[in-house]
């Protein structure tokens, strides 16, 4: 059962810190709840204050920017990405991810900012986010400020938010020209709504000689946040992005991960699927850079 608790909503953002600082560990932001009312029916979080911050308009929308690229709220569900048209101009693959997330229930209420504050390790998004070089803002009591999604994540279901923070929007950079994404999620059951492993990766192309000038590969699901293969990168930037290096790309990456053995798979098989859907990935993401 579910513990009695007080029950804020405030309509702003500078209402919502100054009511987090004023409540301090007491207190929980509460977005869509498809993971916080989780944790609180099972007594693994027993907040005395719940925030509810679906109140606040500075935290809805969906806007691109031709400088700073694509905003997201933090409060905008998982569903309204998915059938967003601005994203489906702009990162088409980001809806095509948000039909894999969970089921539609999750999708309806859950948010894409509370995906990243709950810090969850078997996750889509953060991986995603980290491939594009998105940051997230943040607001406290003290001001705001803007972090890469990579410093967020700094454990599994913790993050670099302080007591009296909160993440109010997502911004993903225009990507460059002769850019290809792709992201590969391998469930190990149908019955299992969370991925096993995740694999998003980014390229850029040298458009005259199709030489590959960066690389962002990112690992989710096989570490306590997502992994990126840096050796990996660095095997393919500078060289054409041929089936051989492809190959050394993904050996370097399933060594670079570092999965837990589990209910979905032993380490070695996660090793064994990261080099698959790296590998993949790469091969898809190559292509798309190369017909842009
Ligand atoms: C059954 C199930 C399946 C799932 N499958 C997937 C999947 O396949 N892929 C995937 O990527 N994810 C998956 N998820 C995770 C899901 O995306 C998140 O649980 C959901 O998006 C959380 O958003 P929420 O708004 O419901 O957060 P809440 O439950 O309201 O909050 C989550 C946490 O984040 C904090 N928080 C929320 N918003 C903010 C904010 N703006 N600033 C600071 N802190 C904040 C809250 O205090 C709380 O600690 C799944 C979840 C469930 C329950």
């Amino acid at each position: 059962m579910m513990r009695a608790f007080d029950y804020l909503q405030p309509t702003t953002v500078a209402e919502a810190c100054e009511l987090l600082k004023r409540h301090g560990a007491r207190a929980r932001l509460y977005a869509g709840g498809a993971y916080l009312t989780i944790v609180m029916k099972e007594g693994l979080l027993e907040p005395e204050v719940l925030i509810d911050i679906k109140k606040i308009p500075e935290l809805r929308g969906i806007h691109f920017d031709a400088g700073e690229g694509l905003h997201i709220g933090a409060l905008v569900t998982h569903r309204e990405v998915e059938t967003s048209e601005i994203v489906r101009e702009k990162f088409p693959i980001l809806c095509d991810i948000e039909k894999q997330v969970a089921n539609i229930r999750v999708r309806n209420v859950g948010t894409v900012g509370g995906n990243l504050a709950s810090g969850e390790p078997l996750t889509d998004l953060p991986q995603v986010f980290i491939a594009l070089d998105a940051r997230v803002k943040i607001s406290g009591s003290s001001g705001e400020r803007a972090v890469p999604v990579e410093e967020l994540l700094v454990d599994s279901y913790q993050t670099s938010l302080a007591q009296d923070e909160i993440l109010t929007r997502i911004v993903i950079p225009p990507l460059p020209p002769d850019s290809g994404i792709e992201y590969i999620r391998f469930s190990s059951s149908s019955v299992v709504d969370k991925p096993c492993v995740g694999v998003a990766v980014c390229l850029a192309l040298d458009p005259a000689h199709k030489i590959c000038e960066s690389a962002r590969i990112v690992m989710g699901c096989v570490g306590p946040t997502p992994v990126r293969a840096s050796r990996a990168e660095q095997l393919l930037i500078g060289n054409p992005v041929q089936p051989a290096v492809i190959q050394e790309a993904a050996k370097s990456a399933a060594q670079e991960c570092r999965p837990v053995s589990d209910l979905r798979g032993s380490e070695a098989y996660k090793r064994a699927v990261v080099h698959a859907l790296v590998r993949r990935a790469l091969s898809t993401a190559a292509e798309r850079a190369s017909v842009n």
